[in-house]
């Protein structure tokens, strides 16, 4: 006798004749159409595709590459939401936010930014080509929502003076019109043009929503007068005591209070 295995494909019955020539026609047996499929399947099975853990990068990247329509779908889900920690970066710009734009700039598809960046080295650049791409991104593509992190940690020493010209702690005009005339303290950085850049950006730019933090670590007088107040309702007085790791900047106050500020001089140098 033969072994089971080959008896039972030996008697599996054959397909009759007639179910070949006539298969059943309730079933569509052309190509996959996957664009046939309601949105909010195919949004699941990229999704699947793309966020699952157990995806290769090689996934995605075919997913990509099949055409312009799926590309688009998928950048969508892909760059919903992107990091950018710059905080190793020194004064060049992150290259996702550089470069000259196509139809599939995957920056264009992000909807939710948050970008970590040093002070005093990087800036500037919201002046210059973060600012344009910023710009896009709100305008082009389908940027909502730019979290910017100011996490330097900027050591007072390095921040506060001492070290560099630009960030000597001074005495500085605020030109907002309810403290009209009155002198604050702060760095000579904030006259200058990489800050009054990025009060400028903030001011005019067309992103729904923007929120600014500083790291709470920097906290100190200067940023005391435009963060957040603490939920109890107490005043810090130069001294953050939360927990929270960030303070939430109210930036509007930023911007009016230092928007084209001086230096009050001549500076009066103790001797
Ligand atoms: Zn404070």
């Amino acid at each position: 006798m033969g072994k089971f295995g080959s008896r039972s494909i030996a008697f599996r019955p054959k397909a009759s004749a007639s179910s070949a020539r006539h298969p059943p026609t309730k079933y569509w047996n052309g190509p996959f159409r996957f664009f046939d499929l309601p949105p909010e399947l195919r949004d699941h099975i990229l999704k699947l595709i793309l966020l699952d853990w157990d995806s290769t990068s090689k996934d995605a990247v075919h997913l990509f590459l099949t055409n312009k329509r799926i590309y688009t779908e998928a950048a969508s889900i892909f760059y919903y939401e992107v990091l950018l920690d710059n905080m190793h970066l020194k004064g060049t710009a992150d290259p996702f936010l550089a470069g000259s734009l196509t139809a599939v700039t995957p920056r264009l598809h992000v909807r939710n930014l948050i970008i970590r960046f040093l002070m005093k080295e990087q800036m500037y650049l919201f002046g210059e080509v973060y600012g344009t791409a910023l710009q896009e991104m709100a305008s082009r593509g389908k940027l909502q929502s730019l979290r910017l992190e100011i996490g330097s940690r900027f050591p007072c020493y390095e921040f506060w003076g001492y070290e560099d010209e630009l960030f000597v702690y001074d005495n500085i005009r605020v030109v907002a019109e309810k403290w009209k005339g009155m002198v604050i303290s702060a760095p000579l950085f904030v006259t200058k043009e990489p800050f009054q850049n990025f009060l400028k950006f903030l001011e005019e730019s067309k992103i729904p929503k923007i929120r600014l933090f500083v790291d709470a670590e920097d906290h100190s007088k200067f940023w005391c007068m435009f963060h957040r107040p603490h939920p109890s309702g107490k005043k810090c007085e130069g001294e953050w005591r939360g927990n929270a790791k960030v303070l939430k900047i109210q930036w509007s106050s930023l911007v009016k209070a230092l928007k084209g500020a001086k230096a009050v001089a001549p500076v009066q140098k103790d001797c």
